[in-house]
This record gives C-alpha cells, sequence and structure tokens, in this order.
C-alpha cells in the first residue's frame, strides 16, 4: 500500500514559526479512513505544544486536534463510514483497544493511546503522528466521530476538544438545574463550558483576569462575570471549571467554592511554573474536592456532539487561513484573542 501524501502548516522547533509542509501519512489500512480536512480548530494546547512548554516538543510538529472533514475514502474492511460523510476527529486517533480504559470508552487514558500531534505513533513504527492543520488525514474508523449532514463543518470543529474537554467533567460532577458554575478562564473551553452549563440548567458564573469579555459573558447567560478571583469571595460555588492556561494559584478558587464544592482543572500551564496546592490548603478546605480531566473517550464524544447539536451549542468562532496561525498563537499569549479560531483549510493552500 501506498503512503497518501500531505500538505500541512509544521513549526521546526519552539522559537519557529509555521511554514507549509509537504509531508506523507501511513497508507490507508483496512479499518483506516481517509478525510479530507475542511476545518481545524486553533486549541491553547496546540500553542504549549508547539513552544514546548509542557515536554520537549517532536519536530517537525503539525499541531491541530479540532478537526472536521469530509470522507474520501474508506480501507477494505471499513464499514462504518462512507466517502462523502461528514466527520470529526479529536485529540487522540488510536489506542490498544484491549486494556481497562478502552473497554470502559475512556481510550484517553489508554497507555497506548496516539495523540493526534507531538506523539509516536505506536500503531505505525513510532513514526510521529501530524495532526489537523493539513489538508487530509487517515484515522481508524473506531476513533472518528459521525457529524450530520446539515451541521456546519466550520462551528463543529471545536467541539472536538474545546467542547468535549468541558462537556465531560460538568457531566462528572452532576451538573443539574440550580448547580451554582464557575467558570474560570474565558477564552475557547471556558466559553464552551458556559454553554454547556447552562443548558444543565446551572447558574453559571465566569471568572476572567480582565473587564475585556464582561459584556460578552453575561451576554452569553452569565449570572456574574468577575475580573478577578478575589472578588468572587462569597460567591459560594458548587463547582468551579478551571481552563486557566497560565500560572496561578489554586487556592484563591478553593475560597470561592461553597462546604463540599469541587474545582475541576483541564487548563494546563507550562511545566516551569505548575499552579499546586498544599496539603494546608486541602486540609483546611476539607471535604471540597479537587480532580483534574482529560478530553473525553470517543463514546462520550459523539454524546457531546448529540448535546450541542440538540441545544444548538457552537463555539464563537472566526475564520482564518494557514498563513494566520502564528499572528493567532500570539494573540492567545497576549491577551488578544476573542473565543475559538478554525483554520479553513480549503483557503489555506
Ligand atoms: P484560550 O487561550 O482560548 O483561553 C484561555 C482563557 O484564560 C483566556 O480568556 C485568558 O484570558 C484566560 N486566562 C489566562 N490566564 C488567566 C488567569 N491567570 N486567570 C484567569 N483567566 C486567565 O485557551 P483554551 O481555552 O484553548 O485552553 C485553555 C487551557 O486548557 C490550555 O492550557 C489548554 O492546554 C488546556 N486544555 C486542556 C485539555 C484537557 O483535556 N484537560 C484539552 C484542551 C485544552 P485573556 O483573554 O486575558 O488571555
Ligand atoms: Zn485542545
Ligand atoms: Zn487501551
Amino acid at each position: 500500500m501506498q503512503r497518501i501524501e500531505a500538505k500541512g502548516f509544521a513549526i521546526h522547533s519552539k522559537e519557529g514559526k509555521f511554514q507549509p509542509h509537504d509531508f506523507t501519512r501511513h497508507a490507508l489500512g483496512e479499518k483506516d479512513v481517509l478525510i479530507d480536512i475542511h476545518y481545524c480548530g486553533i486549541c491553547h494546547s496546540d500553542v504549549h505544544s508547539a513552544y514546548s512548554e509542557w515536554h520537549d516538543g517532536i519536530y517537525p510538529m503539525i499541531p491541530g486536534h479540532e478537526i472536521a472533514g469530509v470522507v474520501k475514502e474508506v480501507g477494505a474492511h471499513a464499514r462504518k463510514f462512507r466517502v462523502g460523510d461528514k466527520v470529526g476527529v479529536g485529540c487522540f486517533v488510536n489506542s490498544c483497544k484491549e486494556c481497562a480504559p478502552c473497554h470502559d470508552h475512556y481510550e484517553q487514558f489508554c497507555k497506548k493511546a496516539v495523540y493526534t500531534y507531538d506523539c509516536p505513533d505506536h500503531f505505525h513504527n513510532g513514526e510521529p503522528h501530524m495532526g489537523g492543520y493539513s489538508n487530509c488525514i487517515v484515522v481508524d474508523e473506531d476513533y472518528i466521530i459521525r457529524i450530520p449532514h446539515d451541521a456546519p463543518l466550520d462551528k463543529i470543529a471545536p467541539l472536538f476538544c474545546a467542547g468535549i474537554t468541558t462537556y465531560s467533567p460538568l457531566k462528572f460532577s452532576k451538573v443539574k438545574a440550580g448547580t451554582k458554575v464557575g467558570i474560570a478562564g474565558f477564552g475557547g473551553l471556558g466559553h464552551m463550558g458556559l454553554k454547556y452549563a447552562l443548558a444543565m440548567g446551572a447558574e453559571v458564573s465566569v471568572i476572567g483576569r480582565s473587564e475585556a469579555k464582561k459584556e460578552m459573558a453575561l451576554k452569553m447567560g452569565a449570572k456574574h462575570y468577575y475580573s478577578d478571583v478575589k472578588d468572587a469571595k462569597g460567591a459560594n460555588l458548587d463547582l468551579i471549571l478551571s481552563t486557566i492556561p497560565t500560572p496561578y494559584n489554586m487556592a484563591d478558587y478553593l475560597n470561592v467554592l461553597a462546604y463540599g464544592g469541587e474545582l475541576a482543572i483541564v487548563g494546563l500551564p507550562p511545566r516551569d511554573n505548575p499552579p499546586s496546592l498544599s496539603a494546608s490548603a486541602l486540609i483546611w478546605h476539607g471535604h471540597k474536592k479537587v480532580y483534574g480531566s482529560l478530553i473525553g473517550g470517543i463514546k462520550e464524544t459523539q454524546e457531546m456532539l448529540d448535546f450541542s447539536i440538540l441545544h444548538n451549542i457552537y463555539p464563537e468562532i472566526e475564520l482564518v487561513t494557514g498563513q494566520d496561525i502564528d499572528r493567532v498563537y500570539h494573540d492567545l499569549t497576549h491577551s488578544n484573542a476573542q473565543f475559538r479560531y478554525v483554520i479553513d483549510m480549503k483557503k489555506s493552500f
């Protein structure tokens, strides 16, 4: 079988800039699907990875794990999709299918999970997997999400990371009518968290770090907006979902939780100054719970997509091209970004 010619936008070092990059993807396996990528969202995880903020990245790197496109070809034994179907791919493209997390539909915790980029592909000789800032991708059919035919692909793309990452902990914490939810960090993930929490019946407060997005938060349905977590004292929140991508003081957030409240962490700041909690903070806030959450499995991602479409929940997006990636990364790291930037692949090459 022949390898598949592809083109994308790669960064070649943590100090680098994005450049057009020709490469090949592994050949179409029997249960694989070749997807023509139409749109790919830009997640802050792409920025952390491209700049080696979590670990030393694998270069050249083509980031992107919020992928929406159309099936172009299916492998000989692939049964789930047909040519022309609208489909999505998120943060991982394969896993072992045998371990306990795989059986429980939490493939993201599989020791052999292949993350969409900046990760060796354990099922293809360890070659680095390339992400969605590209014109096509080849993925095992079990790791592909079905998108209804009449759904808007550009707005759907970010759901495969920003959507599932915020939906999953809200479900895990059993958010329901009347739950007081705080969203910390109001960007790509944060505004999705706000929309899902509202749809689940919660009363939502947003905790940002400036007044810049106050109006948007209130317009989207937030009951309160705080430009500093210290102003939220007395808010007595049942759950805070922290999407913050920069260093911050976790104990400040425990302070605004109600008795028995939960702090769910999804934002993952750089390794050189990670947020931490002292034993004393945990003990003096006893019976409050702090947990991390990592995207979501394929089954829950499909559930999230169905929920989003049913409740008409989509991200606020701005379409950009591959030539704009460096500028978007700059804006995302300089308080100059709106909510989600989505690369229009058809306009990028
Ligand atoms: P964005 O850059 O779109 O949004 C981040 C928001 O947080 C911005 O609005 C920013 O404000 C705000 N912010 C930054 N620092 C602070 C602070 N100290 N206090 C309050 N608000 C702050 O990022 P994303 O939403 O795409 O991603 C957020 C984080 O989530 C990243 O670290 C990313 O890696 C992580 N992530 C984790 C996943 C998981 O599975 N756990 C999956 C996907 C992403 P401003 O507008 O001023 O910049
Ligand atoms: Zn992401
Ligand atoms: Zn597994």
